[in-house]
């Protein structure tokens, strides 16, 4: 298969029944239906967008080939979950470590994160040499915590302890030194709550893989680890449809009984994985026919935050050298997650060219905007002017702008208000509090980052995975 073509089939081709059908060709809905497949269940998944993987997907212009939204995997040695999947699945991919891990930005200091957690530790400890046992103390207990939920060890006494923490709550059990507890909130953008918001479990999810087991970019961007899911489920006999949005999840009574594309037919299956927005499932899809306690928990919790993206296609002669991967973090809790992909893979541009994404936070309110076509602009601007701080004569060297806001990101993944993580990782709203991967419909199910465990792609890879074994080990 080429890498930017992908095996879809046409409506023609569609049959009339499934064992399962798969809604979104999110990275959740695409390892779901690659275990099913290989299984030998008779899978369909349809995607509105005609790429496979979600916010895990590329686009190129004039020779420059850009990530939409994410910009590395943790997870993926052959011992972690991204990797033992790839490894079930027979699939090889090309991954490149990051070294530094990341680098973390704030105003008055900065660290790089080293890719091995030995060697940050030892960091650390150097830097505050008066929190040297305390650091230890918190990186086994922290390593511990993300043991016990992943093992499901209901009786940790790591996860009755800090379970029911935020992260800022487990800092301040174990550090004084408020500049340690920064640099360790750090990343917390990778979840879009800062550490008084976001949940001890969620970001030890999200930290421990990739401070353990690194962060990877896959060779030749994040569509090819989307395209590669996609062909091992086409491989085993799964049809993927693309550019075809569904519209209706059928139902007989309490089951499900099919779909109905916006455009074309009723397509039958009793058995329903949904790895799209959760608003959208319950109130659009199934305009509200779930039992009323279930809508009204659903109704009542919020999205994660969604961004400012720029993507900069920059000529031979841009200067590179002293730049810095990483967050770069401004006052109230603004930051920007600034990387140079084509620094760790060159195959990204043309040769000698270079590429600069950034993530940018949005003011408070932005849901308001009325006008997003001047505010892109504005923004564009504004974070132009702020990369002239890092990269010299910045400006000079641009051969390509393109920009998304967060009504881009809802209008090409229909996520609501294009939020970046599915439900905000807070307390309220993470582990047993998230949508579970059962619904109250029985034989539909949710994959992806609005359910269990949680947002980021090493997560959402296990969520369908559990939910392609839900459905297996339900005998179907
Ligand atoms: C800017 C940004 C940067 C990020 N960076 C990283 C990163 O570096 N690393 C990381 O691990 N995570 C990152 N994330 C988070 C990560 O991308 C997501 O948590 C994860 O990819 C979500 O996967 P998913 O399977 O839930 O589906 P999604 O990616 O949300 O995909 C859902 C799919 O369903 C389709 N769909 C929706 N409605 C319908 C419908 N009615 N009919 C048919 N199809 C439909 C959509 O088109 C889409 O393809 C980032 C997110 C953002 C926004």
């Amino acid at each position: 298969m080429d890498e930017q073509r992908n095996p879809s089939i046409a409506k023609a081709d569609l049959q009339k029944r499934y064992d399962v059908i798969i809604i979104g060709a999110g990275i959740g809905g695409l390892v779901c239906g690659a275990f099913l497949a290989k299984r030998g269940k008779k899978v369909l998944i349809a995607e509105q967008h005609h790429l496979p993987g979600g916010y895990c997907t590329s686009f190129k212009r004039k020779g420059f080939l850009f990530d939409s939204a994410v910009h590395h995997i943790g997870g993926c040695s052959k011992y972690s979950i991204v990797g033992r999947c790839l490894k079930e699945l027979g699939l090889e991919m090309d991954f490149l470590r990051l070294d530094p891990m990341d680098s973390l930005v704030f105003p008055s200091f900065s660290i790089d994160i080293p890719a091995e957690i030995e060697d940050y530790i030892d960091l650390l400890q150097k830097r505050y040499p008066e929190e040297r046992e305390k650091i230890s103390n918190f990186f086994e207990e922290f390593i511990r915590l993300y043991w016990a939920i992943l093992k499901e060890q209901d009786n940790s006494p790591t996860l009755a302890r800090f379970g029911g923490l935020t992260y800022g709550e487990m800092l301040d059990s174990f550090f004084d030194n408020p500049e340690l507890k920064t640099t360790l909130a750090g990343q917390w953008g990778y979840l879009g709550s800062p550490a008084r918001e976001v949940s001890s479990i969620g970001m030890c999810q999200m930290l421990v893989n990739y401070l353990r087991d690194g962060a990877y970019y896959p060779r030749g961007g994040t569509q090819t680890f989307a395209n590669a899911l996609a062909k091992a489920f086409a491989n085993s006999g799964g049809e993927l449809l693309l550019s075809s949005k569904v519209e209706e999840i059928l139902l007989n009574g309490h089951r499900p009984r099919g779909i109905r594309l916006e455009e074309g037919p009723k397509i039958s299956s009793d058995c329903i994985v949904s790895n799209i927005d959760a608003r959208q499932t319950f109130f659009h899809l199934m305009k509200g026919e779930v039992d009323g306690e279930y809508l009204g928990r659903v109704k009542a919790m919020k999205e994660s935050p969604s961004y400012f993206l720029l993507y900069l296609g920059l000529g031979p002669e841009v200067d590179l050298k002293g730049f810095r991967r990483g967050f770069y973090h401004g006052p109230n809790n603004q930051w920007k997650y600034i990387s140079a992909p084509t620094k760790v893979d060159q195959s990204l541009a043309p040769p000698g060219r270079h590429i600069i994404t950034v993530v940018a936070t949005m003011e408070e309110g932005y849901e308001e905007v009325m006008d997003w076509k001047a505010l892109k602009e504005k923004l564009t601007k504004e974070t132009i002017d702020y990369l002239e701080g890092l990269v010299p004569n910045l400006s000079k060297h641009i051969e390509v702008v393109e920009a998304a806001t967060p009504k881009t990101l809802e209008r090409y993944t229909l996520n609501s208000k294009g939020a970046a993580y599915g439900w905000a990782v807070t307390l309220e709203q993470t582990g047993s509090n998230r949508l579970g991967n059962r619904t109250p419909i029985e034989n539909l199910y949710l994959a992806g980052h609005w359910t269990n465990p949680g947002p980021g792609v090493c997560a959402v890879v296990s969520s369908g995975w559990r939910v392609a074994n839900l459905i297996l080990k339900n005998g179907r």
